[in-house]
């Protein structure tokens, strides 16, 4: 195998030291937060492949941007470069900042959900945390509509992310137009790996959302990933530029809102567009009352400054071929050693299938979580649990209900880390997948709220 073809786009000028700690510290530190991964302080760990999001690298030209911001109240010039790199990549005429992508959500949520009072659905691929928790507060349920494919964590499909067509035809004509709020598509679809969307998909879901007068909105947090996934994959896009097909992308859709801190390269930001200048007169009003003004949005002059960089670099085909490349990279590693994963990996990380991983250990004594405490025993390394620890719940019947799978996410955050961070990575799956968990027979939890609550709970090891 040969990595040399994977070779990073950038050279680093600014570095940062990472601790070193010991096993036995290490021990101690999650004996001390009950091996909740999500309590033990950043500056112990070596890797943090927690999440891809606000955890960018920016550039040299993003940090000099910073020392140009404007921090006038309003009408700071860096909002006007904000606004024009939203307006240039994404085809929206109105732009509305938020401090990160869920502001601009319940922006969203609180201006479309009232005009639809009989709705109880909002229709994805698959929803985001942060869209349930919107919908949820104002009593509507997020159903996840997403092709068998998108399921299926062993064979590849080049668009596990595609919404079914069928299946949304079917959910609104069973169920009728009224109870539907609108269809959201999410690009690249985080929830179940990183997973891109087609075009043709795009296209075809927002024909029929437009079809029975139901708005169509892009979640879009790591849209430029969709992009290259889409010039790579999908026939008639390979002489496209990024920004080419981010502008057809987006001509399909009424609204969009992003997440900035993960395509965006910036640690803090978020956008609401829209093409109507009704709607961004009302959604001005209202992100005042939570954001403060439209030129800011949340955010101080700086930010906005380094969003307008960071979209451009981040749309950037070869930073694009770098960033991707480098979990096809972790996932060839991962190969050699026949690691269990989703299949193809995705834009933002490698998400290993802990039952396949630990088979000894039962879906209710959380596989997931126990290579999670293992892999930072052992190196340091912090992964997030997306199973049995993050999405068990107990009912009013007192009956504890399981996830289909459990899966650990491996997320590789943007020019951050090295090829060579990688190999660490891979070599100390490899070796726990051939060996089995070097310390426990699984975990238990007493601390059952009916919630999820992995960010809080407790566990208790059964030790080997
Ligand atoms: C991260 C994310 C959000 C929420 O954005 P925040 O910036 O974390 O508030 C919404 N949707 C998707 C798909 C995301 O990945």
């Amino acid at each position: 195998m040969s990595s040399s073809k994977y070779a990073e786009p950038f050279r680093i000028k600014s570095v940062e030291m990472l601790k070193e700690t010991t096993p036995e510290y290490r021990r101690k530190v999650l004996e001390g937060v009950g091996y909740n991964l999500f309590k033990v302080k950043a500056d112990d760990i070596y890797i943090d492949c927690l999440t891809d999001s606000g955890t960018s690298a920016m550039s040299d030209r993003q940090w000099a941007a910073l020392m140009t911001g404007d921090e006038s109240y309003v009408g700071n010039r860096c909002f006007y470069d904000y606004e024009k790199a939203i307006q240039d990549l994404f085809g929206f005429q109105y732009v509305i900042p938020t401090h990160q992508g869920r502001a601009a959500e319940q922006l969203l949520a609180r201006m479309l959900y009232p005009k639809r009072p009989q709705a109880k659905y909002v229709l994805a691929n698959m929803a985001f945390d942060s869209t349930r928790a919107a919908a949820i507060i104002h009593g509507v349920t997020a159903i996840d509509l997403l092709e068998p494919a998108g399921y299926d964590t062993i064979h590849e499909h080049p668009f596990k992310g595609n919404l079914s067509t069928e299946k949304l035809e079917a959910f609104i004509q069973e169920h009728g137009v009224d109870s539907i709020a609108w269809v959201q598509m999410i690009v690249t679809c985080n929830s179940n790996g990183g997973q891109p969307v087609s075009m043709a998909n795009i296209k075809a879901c927002g024909e029929i959302a437009h079809k029975y007068g139901l708005a169509y909105i892009a979640d879009c947090a790591r849209c430029f990933e969709n992009a290259y996934f889409i010039k790579e994959r999908e026939p008639g896009y390979q002489d496209k530029t990024i920004r080419e097909i981010c502008l057809e992308m987006f001509s399909y859709f009424d609204y969009a809102f992003m997440s900035i801190k993960k395509d965006g390269l910036v640690n803090m930001g978020g956008f609401f567009c829209c093409r109507e200048q009704s709607m961004y007169d009302v959604a001005w009003v209202d992100n005042m009352n939570y954001e403060g003004h439209a030129t800011y949005g949340g955010l101080a002059g700086r930010d906005l400054a380094a969003i307008a960089v960071g979209l451009y670099e981040g749309s950037d085909y070869r930073y694009l071929k770098g960033r991707i490349g480098q979990v096809q990279y972790l996932g060839e590693r991962l190969d050699e050693f026949g690691v269990p994963y989703v299949r193809p990996v995705g834009g933002n990380g490698v998400y290993i299938d802990a039952r396949k991983f630990y088979p000894d250990i039962a879906p209710e004594h959380f596989p997931g979580l126990c290579l999670a405490a293992d892999l930072y025993l052992k190196e340091g390394i912090r992964v997030s649990e997306l199973g049995a620890s993050a999405f068990s719940y107990k009912d009013d019947k007192g009956v504890i209900h399981y996830p289909e799978i459990d899966l650990v996410r491996i997320a590789i955050s943007r020019r951050v880390y090295t090829n060579s961070h990688m190999d660490l990575i891979a070599e100390t799956l490899g070796e726990l997948f051939k060996s089995g968990s070097p310390n426990f027979k699984g975990m238990d939890k007493s601390d059952w709220y009916g919630a999820t609550t992995h960010f809080t709970s407790s566990y208790t090891p059964m030790f080997k």
